[in-house]
Parts: C-alpha cells; sequence; structure tokens
C-alpha cells in the first residue's frame, strides 16, 4: 500500500506507532485522517506550531477496568473494560459501548479516534469517546447479561455524567444492555440523570427514530451523494453488509425509498434473495428470536444462503458495509468495482480496509467513510440528549426531519470541503478536514488543554 502522507506529518504518525505499539486498528485510522490534513497545516499554520494534532492523536484519558460477575451456574467470569475519553473540546466525550470478544485497546481508541471528528461534523456539542468490553453477549442468558452490566456499571459509573462523559450502542450492545446499564447507574448515584446514557427505551427518556437513526442516517447521506450525480435510489440493487441495528434500519429506508436491497449478513455467512430480502423476516429473526440470518432461507425458499465466499462478489451498484472493521478488503473493492457498483457508502466504522480504499479511490467511484455517512446515530444520540436536558419528548416526524437535515447538512460539508480543496467528490479528504478543522479550531482557543 502506498502511504501518502506530508512532510511534516510523518514524524507524528511515527510517533503514534511509537506510543501506542500492537494497536493496528488505531494506526489505521490515524493514518487515514493524517493522510488528508496536509493542505490543512498549509492553510493553517497555527494548528501545526500549537501542536493541535500531535493532542489529538493521544487521548485525554484512558479508563481500563476489571468486570468480575458470576454465570448462571454460579461460575466466576472475568472480564477486561475499557472507556478512552479521547477529545472534549466540542462538548462532554460521546461514543457507544461495544460488547464483543474481539474488543482490546486498539479498538475502542480507533473507535474513539474517528468518534472526535464524526461527532465534529454532526456540528452538535459533542466530544468524542468510546468504549466497550471483550465480553461476548452471544449465547449469554439475560440475567447473565444483567449481571455483567451492572458489575461493569459499578466502576464505570464515576467516570459518567451528562456533562462529562455519555455512552450508547455498539456492536453487542442494544436497548437491553442500555437498560441495565441505566438502571445501575441510577441505583449507585440515586439520581434519574436521564442524559447520562443515549439509546434508553422511549418510555423512559429515550429518543424516538434513535434506534433507526444510524441506518436511516445512512441511507439519507447516499441519496445526497447519488443527487450530486443527478441520479436517485429508485430501483438500485442494493448489498448491505450485517443485519444488526444499522443494517436493519439501511434496508428499511432503502426499501422505502424504492431500492432494492438483495443481500445481507451476519457473521456466519450472507443470505441471497433476487426478489428484495423481506425485512419482516430479518427483524423477527435477529430482533426477537436472536437466530443466525442462515435461517432466513427456511421462510424463502427463492433465497440461497452462502458461507464459503464474500457478501461483496454479489454485483450491485451500491455497497452499504454495515457490520464491523476491515470486512471489505481490496480484493473485495476491485470485484466491487469491476460489477459495475457506483457508490460504496460506510454504515459501519471503518469496515474498508485502507488498501480497500485506494481501490475505490483510484477507480473514481464515489466512496464514503463511516465517519460521515453514519454520523446519523450520533447526531440523535445528541438530539436524545437535548430532548433530555429540556425534558421534552418529540414526534417521530420531527425527530426524524432534523435527523435528515443534519444527514443533508454533513454532506453538504464534506463535499464543499472536499471541492474547496481541490479534490471534488473525495469524501474522505472532505470528511477528515471538515471535522478535524471545528475541532482543531476550539481546541485552538481554549488555550494548552
Ligand atoms: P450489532 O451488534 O447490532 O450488529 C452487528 C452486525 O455485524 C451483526 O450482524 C454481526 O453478526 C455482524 N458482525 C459483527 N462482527 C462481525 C465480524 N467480525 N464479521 C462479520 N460480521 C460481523 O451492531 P451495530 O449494527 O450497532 O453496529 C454495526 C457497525 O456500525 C459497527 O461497526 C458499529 O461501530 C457501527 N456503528 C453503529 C452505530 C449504532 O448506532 N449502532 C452508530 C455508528 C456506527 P453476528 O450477529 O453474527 O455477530
Amino acid at each position: 500500500m502506498t502511504i501518502r502522507l506530508d512532510a511534516r506529518l510523518v514524524p507524528i504518525y511515527q510517533d503514534v506507532l511509537h506510543r501506542n505499539p500492537g494497536e493496528i486498528e488505531f494506526h489505521q485510522a490515524v493514518l487515514e485522517v493524517l493522510e488528508s490534513l496536509g493542505p490543512v497545516l498549509t492553510k493553517y499554520p497555527e494548528f501545526a506550531d500549537k501542536k493541535i494534532i500531535q493532542r489529538i492523536c493521544e487521548p485525554e484519558r484512558q479508563i481500563i477496568f476489571r468486570v468480575p460477575w458470576r454465570d448462571d451456574a454460579g461460575e466466576i467470569h472475568i472480564n477486561r473494560a475499557f472507556r478512552v475519553e479521547f477529545n472534549s473540546a466540542l462538548g462532554p466525550y460521546k461514543g457507544g459501548m461495544r460488547f464483543h470478544p474481539s474488543v482490546y485497546l486498539g479498538i475502542v481508541k480507533f473507535l474513539g479516534f474517528e468518534q472526535i471528528f464524526k461527532n465534529s461534523l454532526t456540528g452538535m456539542p459533542i466530544g468524542g469517546g468510546k468504549g466497550g468490553s471483550d465480553f461476548d453477549p452471544k449465547g449469554k442468558s439475560d440475567d447473565e447479561v444483567e449481571r455483567f452490566c451492572q458489575s461493569l456499571m459499578l466502576e464505570m459509573y464515576r467516570h459518567l455524567g451528562e456533562h462529562t462523559d455519555v455512552p450508547a450502542g455498539d456492536i453487542g450492545v442494544g436497548g437491553r444492555e442500555i437498560g441495565y446499564m441505566f438502571g445501575q447507574y441510577k441505583r449507585i448515584t440515586n439520581r434519574y440523570e436521564s442524559g447520562v446514557l443515549t439509546g434508553k427505551g422511549t418510555d423512559w427518556g429515550g429518543s424516538l427514530a434513535r434506534k433507526e437513526a444510524t441506518g436511516y442516517g445512512l441511507i439519507f447521506f447516499t441519496q445526497e451523494m447519488l443527487k450530486a450525480q443527478n441520479d436517485s435510489l429508485e430501483g438500485k440493487k442494493v448489498v448491505i453488509s450485517g443485519s444488526g441495528n444499522v443494517a436493519i434500519y439501511a434496508i428499511e429506508k432503502a426499501q422505502q425509498l424504492g431500492a432494492i436491497v438483495i443481500a445481507c449478513s451476519d457473521s456466519g455467512g450472507f443470505i441471497v434473495d433476487e426478489n428484495g430480502i423481506d425485512l419482516t423476516t430479518v427483524k423477527r429473526l435477529k430482533e426477537q428470536e436472536r437466530r443466525r440470518i442462515k435461517d432466513y432461507t427456511e421462510y424463502h425458499t427463492t433465497a440461497r444462503y452462502v458461507s464459503d465466499s464474500s457478501i461483496w462478489s454479489i454485483p450491485c451498484e451500491i455497497a452499504l458495509p454495515c457490520a464491523t472493521q476491515n470486512e471489505l478488503t481490496a480484493e473485495d473493492a476491485t470485484m466491487l468495482v469491476n460489477s459495475g457498483c457506483i457508490i460504496v457508502a460506510e454504515g459501519a466504522n471503518m469496515p474498508t480496509t485502507a488498501e480497500g480504499i485506494q481501490v475505490f479511490q483510484q477507480a473514481k467511484l464515489r466512496y464514503a467513510p463511516g465517519k460521515a455517512a453514519n454520523a446519523g446515530g450520533v447526531a440523535t444520540s445528541a438530539l436524545e440528549m437535548q430532548q433530555n436536558a429540556s425534558r421534552d419528548s418529540w414526534s417521530t416526524e420531527y425527530t426524524q426531519s432534523r435527523l435528515e437535515e443534519i444527514m443533508v447538512g454533513i454532506h453538504k460539508s464534506c463535499f464543499d470541503t472536499a471541492k474547496e480543496y481541490g479534490d471534488e467528490g473525495n469524501y474522505v479528504l472532505g470528511a477528515n478536514i471538515a471535522g478535524f478543522i471545528r475541532v482543531a479550531r476550539a481546541m485552538s482557543a481554549m488555550g494548552l488543554i
């Protein structure tokens, strides 16, 4: 892979490698942002003088702690949990918690780093943070998940607060887990502090449309990318990886806007249904019964299940990776380009490898990074915080219209910034520069913090 770094940024990147050994996903996320920042240092030399980039690459605070819990048979288990409070120049740390066996410090730091720029792009008053644990919720009973969440919050509560750090969900953390964590926070602190967690149930402080927000927001963003080329979603063939929170609501909105979603997946494999995925079945399997995507074929005989090849081998016009990091490789990117794909927009965080991104950019395919395209989730979380602060509850229609407005704004900001810096259509450049400048200006104004 070719590294395209401005000479002034090379020592900064080398320092990141040296100070954070083995954290390969964090290195990857930092490099992707630094590759865009050369022209910014030329335009704003004060950011170099004030070492803003070096400061942004170092989290403000990193918390690592033990989470002991008992399973249903009475056996004790020990997990490790993290909260990385990366940057609070724009507001309280904001970013989800991930429960997955692959979680370690490097994953949490990559996610927290991305979150700084994503949150900045929303234009809302939220800083960047992220957390998680190597706990695997798969196959655990509700009681086990509850005991784990309670034990985790027994340590994490002291670092949180509606004006300090506000976690939400991510992979493996949905409404159930947020409920257990909120209940435990309330019990420990004796405070009904609604704004301390987002993604809450709509009966007790959650925002309508939060569950749908990341997936819907992704489609609103994709629609703007198409409009910029005088095109629309109507009749487009779409492939979406994953079948979790982001994927399900991306499928829903894409279908509402006339697209035909023909494939989706989980970590076991993918299903292809040329008639269009039946979302009712996917929702029942995934949201209610916690089953595998393979079981879809039991209900739809025209569909096929594939577990020995990549979902990106299925020809489509629009590809939306919505599962996990580095799920779309250079080989996958080449297959997509060769099969006529015109747009790739990321619902997941950093799902495309650095080599994959280069393939897309060389082919001049329009490619939107997650920090822009999936920002609808955190934007709606910020709307949830606004409702909590004013003890108000907005309608679904109003919340969705705010979400759409925010996604249109993010698209415009990325598009216009890329154009201003001489590379129209380069959403990576646009997102990184627009996201960075807002944070850098705030840090610059606040003195040496
Ligand atoms: P969920 O846990 O709801 O769903 C994740 C989906 O991805 C599941 O279908 C899962 O399959 C699949 N998946 C997870 N790990 C792997 C893997 N290693 N290989 C293949 N498939 C995998 O998570 P979300 O939908 O919430 O999150 C998906 C992505 O979107 C993540 O990158 C997350 O960071 C990002 N994101 C989420 C936001 C949100 O609001 N939820 C906001 C912004 C970004 P299986 O069930 O088999 O594990």
